[in-house]
């Protein structure tokens, strides 16, 4: 079907009839689209996103880089100077703007597009029909026309018509603000439905909370219901964190005072007759020296930097105030499975109540056998409980097995892809399976319930319901066992249960399988959750084995030196749970193993005590895991959470990180979610956190260095002003040295390494000031060394015989010499600054030879001699400046090491 207009002009899709809406967008309500067609309409449309910031996005946040009131401050000084007459002035004071404007602008340019890539990392994929069969496709690649299946865990990936649902529910707050999910149906709705009452309609950004359902797309990208909100909203995304608004608060303020300052010299020196110009250049010197400009730029230089650091390391951050939070963590609750294990299940053991048989073989490859007490292959026909075993856990089953140039992978869960194998070793492949045993019904697998179950039909319409999962769970609803000639015979639920725990303790993870015949006229209708109670037959139990991850271990250890708690917060059994913590070291220092039922049996203050001292928490329900993150945070915790089922999401939105999985997992919890580990790996989780403390060191090490300068800078003409002495340094040379400095040497802080030793201290409290008592001293004694120094060697040199323009030259090369020096004294907040490798940072070499080039020019260069009201000095003056900075920074160093320790 060709078609001239696509897609079709605005039509009320959820007011025609379903196959009314397939026939409209040319598709095909069982075979979906055909892959030319499918591509030829992406050409026509476009792919399936929204549109990015674009063009407009440049400007706005080019213009955003002056929305702040330091910055209003330099504009309106620049304008007055200029209107002076003082035109290098304001012409340095234009260029301090613009430098700071384009460094921000360059690199939260930068910051934005590794956003973006990041977001093209954790893609959505959909499950869209073309050519008859279901693909796998990214959802950008959606086009109207498609036939596209939802199941719960998906996020809806275009707006579509509703052609079949069996129990679909659907979150749509991100639309309509509705919290609660709606059921959906496919009636024709009245045309006037407001967008939030369309029940026969799917929204892109939807989360599907349960059920299943297929539609047809009707629109994608910006085309979207959500796509017009993107409009509206103007897709403004921000890069503020609590740390950016804290900050510019305190911006604020500063400003304020600054210019109390500011004016206050003014009216000081005007009072004491000096000329009112002179004085308006001094008080506005005074405001533009004193304003830290670089600090808005360096915090989100720092964060950004943060976050493409952590992408690195596999970690993608998806709310950026998530680095701070992160250097603060206390606790870690982690998934097991897939998180600290592999998620690589190899069945390795099956017991019946005949006995054990053993499984050799490795990985998914159906090679291997199964081996009797005895050591001699397994003979299914002469034990049918180990046949069911093997037949239930395969035919009540999704996962299946792919064999590519030899090599064998799955599509599915582990667990499920274990007993797929398990079955093919013993002969029992997955068509054969297929064909004598028919799937017509299913319960899907869900945390909560813990077991999957499936109705078949066999030849002559006998039914068989197959069903497997946590053993407790299933011997619950059994009713009798079966024995090696396939007969019901009553339960040994004790026999049962410690071969469970026997295995478990192996570190195996064990599922059980049971089998129901129900008599002839059972339907699908009674084949429900409730109705299997007390009629199933024990068939045996499938052990299997999941290798830890090689790099679990080390950072289970390098969290708990970091004072980061590690708890392991799992669905699987205690035993199994445990083994594991032990193979990791989790259980190394002590620590409880308890189960969700233990804790919730305990009264609250016992709860809240009993969680501290849990490491293990097996048999976990996502409501229990929402109940432990509120009461670890109550004892004041900063909690992390795993999470990857749809029931996940609500913990995962309380934690204060809450983190989903990118390979396994649902697009619910990581919609949820506010980091996503690429590889699903624990020891990412660390390296985020690592990567989050280096972020907040590197933000305090600017402060620290920031604020004494920009102190110094205005104190310098504040003193002057008010003690009526001359200026060692003019207004046009400080803001000289502010310009040049603050871009040149104080950002190049941003670009620091981490500390060695990092995650050898505790966490930093959320609530501890950025300033703390020891950081105000030492500010107060740079900003001190740097205006007592400067004065000092002007007089000096006066005294000595220079003239005017010499003894401020020295003046200014002292003042940046400190601010050079003291900024590799930052570069280590407490120790000394070989602590984080000399070389370690070369943007800070880069900067200190650029800033050497700008001082030399100023004071050699005949036209900046001239501009600058500068004279070149001798090379004893040079002696004078390097053993005065010196001596400044033997004193930071002492200060340092006299308050180590309140760092
Ligand atoms: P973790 O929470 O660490 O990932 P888990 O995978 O064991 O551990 P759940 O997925 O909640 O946690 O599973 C809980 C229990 O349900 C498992 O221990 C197992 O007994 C059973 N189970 C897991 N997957 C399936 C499945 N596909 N079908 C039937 N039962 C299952």
């Amino acid at each position: 079907m060709s078609l001239t207009v696509w897609p079709p002009a605005a039509v009320d899709h959820h007011a025609l009839a379903a196959d009314e809406v397939v026939l409209l967008m040319g598709g095909d309500p069982l075979r979906g689209l055909r892959e030319e067609e499918a591509a030829r309409r992406l050409r026509a449309c476009g792919p399936n996103e929204l549109p990015g910031a674009g063009r407009g996005g440049a400007l706005r946040r080019w213009l955003n880089q002056f929305r702040n009131p330091l910055i209003y401050v330099l504009l309106v000084s620049g304008v007055v100077t200029a209107l002076l007459g003082e035109l290098v002035d304001s012409t340095v004071i234009f260029a301090v703007v613009l430098v700071n404007a384009l460094v921000g602008h360059v690199q939260e340019s930068r910051a934005e597009a590794a956003l973006d890539g990041l977001r093209a990392m954790v893609r959505t994929r959909a499950r869209a029909v073309r050519d008859g069969t279901v693909r796998t496709v990214p959802s950008d690649a959606l086009v109207p026309g498609d036939l596209v299946l939802v199941e719960a865990g998906d996020k809806v990936p275009a707006d579509m018509r509703l052609l079949r649902h069996n129990g679909l529910c659907v979150d749509e707050s991100a639309l309509t603000g509705e919290s609660v999910p709606v059921a959906k149906d496919d009636a024709v709705l009245p045309a006037d439905t407001p967008v939030a009452d369309r029940r026969n309609m799917l929204y892109s950004a939807g989360l599907v909370t349960a059920g299943t359902g297929a539609g047809v797309v009707v629109a994608t990208g910006a085309a979207t219901e959500m796509g017009r909100i993107h409009r509206l909203v103007g897709g403004t995304r921000t890069l503020a964190t609590p740390l950016t608004r804290k900050l510019a608060g305190f911006s604020t303020i500063l400003t304020v005072g600054i210019l109390a300052l500011a004016v206050v010299t003014f009216a000081v020196g005007t009072a004491r007759g000096e000329a009112a110009v002179e004085m308006l250049t001094a008080a506005v010197a005074l405001a533009v020296g004193a304003i830290p400009e670089g600090l808005p730029a360096a915090v989100t230089i720092t964060l950004a930097i943060g976050v493409s650091r952590m992408a690195r390391r596999r970690a993608v951050v998806r709310r950026l105030p998530v680095v701070e939070t992160l250097g603060s963590t206390t606790v870690i609750c982690t998934d097991k499975t897939g998180t600290l294990t592999e998620n690589q299940m190899t069945t390795r053991a099956i017991w019946t109540p005949a006995g054990v048989v053993e499984v050799t073989g490795a990985g998914y490859a159906p090679r291997g056998e199964l081996l009797d007490p005895s050591g001699r292959p397994a003979d299914l026909d002469r034990d049918q409980a180990l046949r069911w075993t093997l037949l239930a856990g395969a035919a009540c089953n999704d996962a299946a097995l792919i064999e590519r140039d030899g090599r064998w992978s799955v599509s599915g869960d582990p667990t499920e892809a274990a007993m797929v194998v398990a079955a093919a070793k013993a002969g029992l492949g997955r068509e054969r399976i297929h064909a004598e045993l028919p799937r017509i019904g299913e319960i899907p697998f869900s945390s909560e319930r813990r077991y999957m179950a499936t109705l078949h039909t066999r030849a002559g319409g006998e039914k068989v319901i197959c069903v497997k999962g946590a053993v407790e769970r299933i011997v619950g609803m059994c009713r009798a066992q079966m024995d090696a000639d396939g007969r019901a015979v009553p339960l040994d639920r004790a026999a049962a249960e410690a071969a469970a725990d026997r295995l478990a303790g192996r570190g195996l993870r064990v599922l059980a399988t049971a089998v129901a015949f129900p008599p002839g006229h059972a339907s699908r209708e009674e084949f429900h959750a409730g109705a299997l109670d007390g009629t199933l037959v024990l068939t045996g139990m499938q052990a299997m084995q999941d290798p830890p991850r090689p790099a679990a271990a080390r950072a289970v250890r390098t969290c708990r030196e970091a004072g980061i708690a590690v708890k392991m917060i799992t669905g699987d059994h205690a035993s199994t749970a445990s083994a594991l913590a032990r193979q990791i070291g989790l259980l190394d220092g002590g620590g409880r193993v308890l189960t969700g039922a233990d804790l919730d049996a305990l009264p609250g203050p016992e709860y809240s005590r009993a969680l501290e001292e849990a490491v293990v928490v097996a048999r976990v329900s996502p409501e229990q895991k929402l109940r432990m993150v509120q009461v670890l945070q109550g004892r004041g915790h900063v909690v992390a959470m795993t999470g990857d089922g749809v029931n996940d999401a609500p913990a995962l939105r309380r934690a204060d990180i809450g983190i989903a999985m990118g390979r396994g997992g649902t697009e619910v919890a990581r919609d949820a979610a506010d980091m996503v580990l690429v590889d699903d790996d624990f020891a990412t989780i660390e390296a985020a956190a690592e990567e989050g403390r280096g972020v907040f060191d590197n933000i305090t090490k600017f402060i620290a260095w920031t604020l004494p300068t920009n102190i110094g800078e205005g104190m310098v003409i504040l003193v002057a002003v008010l003690l009526g002495l001359t200026l060692p340094i003019l207004p046009v040379q400080i803001l000289w040295i502010n310009m040049t400095t603050a871009v040149l040497l104080g950002l190049m802080l941003a670009f620091e390494p981490k500390e060695e030793g990092i995650m050898r201290r505790p966490p930093r409290a959320p609530d501890r000031p950025l300033l703390t008592g020891a950081l105000v001293t030492r500010v107060l004694v740079v900003s001190a060394l740097l205006v007592g120094g400067a004065w000092w060697l002007f007089r000096w040199e006066l005294a000595d015989g220079a003239g005017m323009a010499e003894a401020r030259t020295a003046a200014i090369n002292l003042f940046v010499a400190v601010q050079a020096f003291y900024l590799f004294s930052c570069r280590s907040l407490t120790g000394p600054m070989r602590r984080s490798g000399v070389f370690a940072n070369r943007w800070i070499w880069g900067g200190v030879g650029l800033q050497l080039l700008a001082q030399l020019a100023i004071t050699y260069w005949a036209p900046m001699n001239t501009v600058f009201q500068t004279a070149p000095i001798a090379g004893h003056t040079w002696l004078r400046v390097l053993a005065l900075a010196l001596l400044a920074t033997v004193i930071v160093t002492v200060d340092k090491r006299l308050r180590r320790a309140h760092w």
